[in-house]
């Protein structure tokens, strides 16, 4: 599903430049769960920004699907993300000024599917993630955990196939951290792609893979020997 060749990303402002990702070679086959580790700066949110299709790498080619994509235009990104890539982050990122249903509604209004459809998917998500009790509630009345199950709701009421996660329980309790964990694991458990990054050894042991990324550069790998076991 995902494959990068030689990926280079360098920031450059005024007279800074900042290699954040040097000659990143990374496959994700269909339905793994590959966890990316690492200390601070060293690049994770650049790679899972040009993995998502925000952000285009400076050299080297990336393949999403067989396609190069490594050198589309923003709109052409943008169109190719839509239901097929969901986001999840540390901050949740919901809209503060809409509910509950209309933030896990509005990946269904970019695609342009008609109301009876949008309402159907909503309310089987938010009944999934069990949050359908509050749907008219705005995000600020919510609860962390709650927040983040609105916004998993979000990321997969479209059924995309890759679900790209930046420190998905970096701001809740254990309790509700696992509780997260647990969802992700089942989503992917239903073939779901899922790139995850994490400081947390606790998260990426729901992991096929981890990926060690130090200083732009993948220095090591581990992979699972037994997957599901964290059960
Ligand atoms: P991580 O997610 O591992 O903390 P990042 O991918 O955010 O690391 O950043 C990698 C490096 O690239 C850092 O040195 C950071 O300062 C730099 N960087 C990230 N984004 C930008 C940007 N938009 N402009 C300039 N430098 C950036
Ligand atoms: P949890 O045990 O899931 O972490 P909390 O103890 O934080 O939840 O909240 C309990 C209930 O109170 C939640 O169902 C939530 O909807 C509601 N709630 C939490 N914070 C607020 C708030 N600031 N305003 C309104 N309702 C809130």
């Amino acid at each position: 599903m995902i494959r990068t060749a030689d990926l280079i990303k360098v920031f450059r402002t005024d007279e800074v430049e900042t290699t954040a990702l040097s000659r990143v070679n990374l496959e994700v086959k269909n339905g793994e769960f590959v966890a990316i580790m690492g200390p601070s700066g060293c690049g994770k949110s650049t790679l899972l920004n040009i993995i998502g299709l925000l952000d285009n790498p400076s050299e080297g080619e990336y393949y999403f699907d067989g396609q190069e994509v490594g050198s589309l235009k923003e709109r052409s990104r943008t169109l190719l993300r839509k239901g097929r890539i969901g986001f999840v982050f540390q901050s949740f990122n919901l809209i503060d000024e809409l509910n509950v249903y209309e933030n896990v509604e509005l990946p269904l209004i970019y695609l342009k599917l008609k109301s009876s459809e949008r309402k159907e998917m909503v309310e089987k998500v938010l009944t999934r993630m069990e949050i359908n009790h509050r749907k008219n509630h705005f995000p600020q009345q919510l609860s962390g955990g709650q927040q983040q199950r609105v916004a998993i709701a979000r990321a997969v009421v479209a059924n995309p196939k890759l679900i790209l996660a930046d420190e998905p329980t970096g701001n809740l309790d254990s309790k509700n951290g696992k509780e997260v964990m647990n969802l992700l694991t089942e989503l992917n458990r239903e073939g779901t792609t899922i790139v995850m990054v994490t400081h947390s050894h606790h998260d990426s042991e729901y992991a096929h893979r981890v990926i060690n990324l130090f200083d732009g550069q993948i220095i090591s790998e581990k992979i699972k020997e037994e997957m599901g076991e964290i059960y």
